[in-house]
């Protein structure tokens, strides 16, 4: 699983490190997003038809990288003899 969550808000799909409740983050929740604002999550259906944020698209994968490289290490350390 990844370290973030896709969220919707203010005409656009930001990603979000806050924890997020079953179903998603109902309409209205304030959630800090990964390009460093605060914004009011919209779990309205037409809200997943937005464009991604490119700021927090840009962060996303480099928190998908960075996770990524984390399991490869201690995939490593536990080929340890
Ligand atoms: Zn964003």
């Amino acid at each position: 699983m990844l370290p973030f969550h896709w969220v919707p808000c203010d005409g656009a799909r930001h990603a979000s490190r806050d924890t997020r409740p079953a179903g998603g983050y109902p309409t209205g929740t304030e959630v800090k997003t990964l390009c460093g604002r605060e914004l009011a999550a919209d779990n309205s259906q037409h809200a997943w038809f937005w464009g991604t944020c490119p700021d927090c698209n840009r962060e996303a994968h480099r928190l998908a990288a960075s996770r990524q490289e984390a399991q490869s290490r201690v995939q490593k350390c536990g080929r340890r003899k």
